[in-house]
């Protein structure tokens, strides 16, 4: 199988005809790479017989985190539809690499857009080339969807802000260096960047998950914890802007992931009914087999589409809020029902392989991450509404 395929191809040269072979030159060596060193890997991560920072590090020495980032700064300088696209083949390697690389990569994303100039200089290159692993904290115990709600409150002592609460099931917590985090100050929820390890910041122990085994999962905890009132990123009282911003971008990028687990789930979804035969003939045979597989590379297709449509909105400069979640909604969906067809066409041998059921436990969690479906559709139907006045 390769992992980057005729297909994406085919899809760059119709995006980007005059540079399609240097994207696809690019693509074509991460994905080899992610074919080479994380599939194989993969089964171990989620079975918690390896760490995830061996092949962390080695996506960064790769140049993957790079991709979407400006020259001047270190990084390659191409479109999002790019990057996009390599999340997606790394969704496919490997889905709880691929959580904690997206999620190291929009705090990148976050110190770009909202940064100063000094913020950028000292954190930007090293968040992009992997020698600062980052964390980006918002959700609370108490508050999720509703990220106004945060109880972290950030005062104002002198030259410094005073963080205290918590921030719940954080990626990469424990193991960054640098935290993007969300606190309550005099003029509203506000954008900190924490460098650890530093006092008043702990951690929790590794959250117990369903799926995503590889990546790590904790709470955050501030007691006291002192912050320079230079780590304010941007204007105190637009973190809740900047945290929605981010997150629109993040969006694409989950959306382009789930569709690389959905490629798996089919990859091996199709090569097991070729091979099971029941009835004196392949299972592949059977019209309602053949259904799920047409259904599956459908979805797999409809959701690529999507979310290069909003990747390619917003590298063109375009509002992609409803797009990126539309995109994000589509294809979090799909790939779980793929995910489950999967299962299906393995009979019993699908409930009980831990290297199958792995793809559903994994796509699991994205209808409920960076904004559960129930909120996106509140999110589309509202721009949408707004503008079709
Ligand atoms: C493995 C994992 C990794 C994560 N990583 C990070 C991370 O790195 N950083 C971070 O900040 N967060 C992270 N999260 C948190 C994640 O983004 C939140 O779980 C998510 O935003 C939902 O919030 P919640 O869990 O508090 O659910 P709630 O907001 O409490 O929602 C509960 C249910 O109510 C529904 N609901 C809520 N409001 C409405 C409404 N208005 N209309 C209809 N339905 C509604 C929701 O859709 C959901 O079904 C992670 C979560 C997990 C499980």
């Amino acid at each position: 199988m390769a992992i980057y395929s005729a297909e994406h191809r085919r899809l760059m040269e119709m995006l980007h005809p005059d540079h399609h072979r240097e994207y696809s030159e690019v693509l074509s060596s991460l994905g080899g790479f992610m074919e080479k060193e994380i599939l194989p890997l993969s089964p171990k991560l989620d079975a918690g017989e390896a760490s995830i920072v061996e092949p962390r590090n080695a996506l960064f020495e790769q140049g993957m985190t790079l991709i979407p980032f400006p020259v001047e700064h270190g990084g390659l300088g191409l479109p999002f539809s790019v990057y996009a696209t390599a999340v997606e083949l790394l969704g496919t390697a490997d889905a709880s690499v691929a959580l904690s690389v997206e999620i190291h990569n929009a705090v990148a994303e976050g110190l770009l857009r909202f940064g100063d100039h000094r913020q950028r200089k000292k954190y930007l290159n090293a968040v992009i080339t992997g020698k600062t692993l980052a964390s980006f904290a918002l959700t609370e115990p108490a508050s999720g969807s509703d990220s106004s709600a945060m109880a972290t409150t950030a005062e104002k002592k002198g030259g410094e802000y005073v963080i205290n609460g918590s921030k719940m099931f954080i990626t990469n917590a424990g193991e960054a260096s640098l935290y993007l985090v969300f606190a309550k100050s005099k003029k509203g929820p506000s954008c900190f960047l924490l460098e650890a390890p530093r006092q008043g910041l702990k951690f929790g122990g590794d959250l117990k998950k369903l799926g995503m085994k590889g990546s790590k999962t904790a709470e955050v905890i501030f007691e006291d914890c002192r912050v320079p009132e230079e780590n304010l990123v941007g204007e105190e009282g637009q973190g809740g802007e900047y945290a929605k911003e981010i997150l629109h971008g993040a969006r694409i990028v989950v959306a382009a992931l789930n569709v690389g687990i959905a490629q798996i789930a089919y990859e091996k979804s199709v090569a097991y009914a070729k091979a099971r035969k029941a009835f004196g003939k392949p299972v592949s045979e059977f019209q309602l087999t053949r259904e799920k597989i047409a259904d599956m590379k459908t979805g797999i297709g409809a959701g690529r589409l999507l979310y290069l449509y909003a990747a390619r909105i917003k590298e063109l400069g375009g509002d992609y809020a409803s797009e990126a979640s539309q995109a994000k909604v589509f294809a979090t969906e799909m790939s779980l029902e793929a995910c489950d067809d999967a299962i299906q066409i393995h009979g019993g041998y699908g409930y009980t392989t831990d290297d199958l059921h792995r793809h559903w436990r994994d796509a699991r969690l994205l209808t409920i991450g960076e904004g559960t479906s129930e909120v996106l559709r509140m999110l589309i139907s509202r721009k949408e509404l707004a503008r079709s006045q």
